[in-house]
C-alpha cells in the first residue's frame, strides 16, 4: 500500500478536511498517477451532501481527473511514465456484459465501478469503497485512464472528463451537427462546455438560463441565441422550435413547458440529477411524437474521442482555480450558480 494526501467529507453537513489515504500496489495492469487538477462537478456536491442517499463516508470526491502517469505495472501497454493522462467517473466494469462488450462500460449491467463512492473489495481499495481525485495520487487499471493531447491544458483538460463526455456523447448520439437546432439548459459546469461542443459539431446552439446575465459569454462560447426562462414569453416564442433539448439543471424544472419547445420527433436528454422525481404530462410528449430521454456520462472510447475532438477545436473548459482549502466554498458558489464556469482544484496546494 502506499499513501497520498486526500480530501474528504465524513458527513453529509461536514467540511472537507485533509486526510490520508491508502492506495493500492500497482497491479500488472495498473497505473500510477499523479494528479495536478481535479475538477468540481455538481455530482461532487451531490454525493457529499448525500443527497442521493448513497454516500459512504469518509467520502473523497472528484471525478474529472487530470495528472501525470508515475508509474505502470508489468504488462501495462497503453501509457508510460510521464504520459499526461485524464480519468473520469469510471475506473472499472465487469467487462463481459453486452453494454461493456458494445463499448458503452458507462451502462455495465453489473454496474460499473464509479470513481469515487462504490463499494470495491479492501485489496482494491483500503476502506471498501472508492476515494476519487480530491487527492494527489491514485491506482487505476489501464483500460480507464485516457491521453489528454498535448494541445489541452491540464487544468481547463480536467473538466472534460465528466462535463466534457456528459455532453459529448448524447451530441453525437442524437446527431446533433450542421442543419440542427440543439437548446442547452443551464450554463454551468456542463452546460457551458456542451455550448462550446454543440457549436463546433455544426449545430445552430441555443442556451435557456435562468437569466440573461451570461448571455455575453454564451455568445463567445458559440451559442447563436441566449435566453431567459425567468421570462414567460421565451416559451411562447421558441415553441416547437428544436430537434434536441439537452437539460443540464441540477434541479426540478417544469417539464411540460420545455418538452414543448421540441420540434417533431425531438428528443429532451436528461443530464441533470435532482433527487426528486420528475413529472411530465402525457400528452405534451404524444402531442408532437416527442420524446424524453436520459443519458449517463459516456463510454471511455468516447472519452477519447471527445478530447481528441476538443484538443483538435481549441476546446477547453473556463475554470476558476482554486486551493483545497477553498472546497467548502466553492460548493456553496456551485449550488448558487455563482460559478464561471467550472471551480478546479490545484492539487499541488494539498
Ligand atoms: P452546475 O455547474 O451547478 O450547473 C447547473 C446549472 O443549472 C446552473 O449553472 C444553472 O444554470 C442551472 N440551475 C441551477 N439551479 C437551477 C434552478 N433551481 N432552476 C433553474 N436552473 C438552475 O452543475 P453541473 O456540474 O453542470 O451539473 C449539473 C447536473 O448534472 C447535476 O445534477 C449533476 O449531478 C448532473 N450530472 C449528470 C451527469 C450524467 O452523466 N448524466 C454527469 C455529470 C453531472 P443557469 O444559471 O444558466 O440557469
Ligand atoms: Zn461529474
Amino acid at each position: 500500500m502506499r499513501t497520498a494526501a486526500a480530501y474528504a467529507v465524513s458527513a453529509p453537513n461536514g467540511s472537507f478536511e485533509k486526510v490520508t489515504i491508502e492506495r493500492r500496489d500497482l497491479g500488472p495492469r495498473d497505473v500510477l498517477i499523479d494528479i495536478k487538477y481535479a475538477g468540481i462537478c455538481h455530482s461532487d456536491i451531490h454525493t457529499a451532501r448525500n443527497e442521493w442517499g448513497a454516500t459512504n463516508y469518509p467520502c473523497v470526491p472528484g471525478h474529472e481527473i487530470a495528472g501525470v502517469v508515475a508509474a505502470v505495472g508489468s504488462t501495462v501497454s497503453r501509457h508510460q511514465v510521464g504520459d499526461r493522462v485524464g480519468v473520469g467517473c469510471m475506473v472499472n466494469s465487469c467487462g463481459v456484459c453486452v453494454a461493456c462488450l458494445a463499448d458503452e462500460e458507462q451502462y455495465c449491467t453489473a454496474g460499473a465501478t464509479m470513481t469515487y463512492n462504490t463499494a470495491v473489495d479492501a485489496a482494491a481499495q483500503p476502506g471498501g469503497h472508492t476515494l476519487g481525485g480530491y487527492s494527489t495520487q491514485v491506482v487505476v487499471t489501464e483500460d480507464f485512464v485516457v491521453r489528454i493531447p498535448d494541445g489541452i491544458g491540464l487544468d481547463i483538460a480536467a473538466p472534460l472528463l465528466c462535463a466534457g463526455v456528459t455532453l459529448y456523447s448524447p451530441l453525437r448520439h442524437w446527431g446533433a451537427g450542421p442543419g440542427k437546432k440543439v437548446a442547452i439548459i443551464g450554463m454551468g459546469g456542463l452546460g457551458h462546455v456542451g455550448v462550446k461542443i454543440a457549436a463546433a459539431l455544426g449545430a445552430e446552439v441555443t442556451v435557456l438560463s435562468h437569466s440573461l446575465s451570461k448571455q455575453d459569454d454564451g455568445k463567445l462560447f458559440g451559442a447563436s441565441s441566449y435566453y431567459a426562462t425567468s421570462d414567460q414569453q421565451t416559451f411562447r416564442e421558441l415553441r416547437s422550435r428544436f430537434d434536441l433539448i439537452l437539460n443540464t439543471v441540477s434541479a426540478n424544472l417544469p417539464l411540460d413547458d420545455y418538452l414543448r419547445l421540441l420540434n417533431l420527433d425531438g428528443t429532451l436528454v436528461i443530464l441533470g440529477l435532482p433527487e426528486n422525481p420528475l413529472s411530465v404530462r402525457p400528452f405534451t410528449l404524444a402531442g408532437y411524437r416527442r420524446a424524453l430521454a436520459g443519458s449517463m456520462i459516456g463510454s471511455i472510447a468516447q472519452t477519447q474521442e471527445m478530447l481528441d475532438f476538443c484538443a483538435e477545436h481549441g476546446i477547453g473548459a473556463e475554470i476558476e482555480l482554486i486551493s483545497a482549502d477553498e472546497i467548502d466554498g466553492a460548493y456553496d458558489r456551485v449550488v448558487a450558480s455563482d460559478v464561471r464556469y467550472r471551480f478546479v482544484i490545484d492539487v499541488a496546494t494539498m
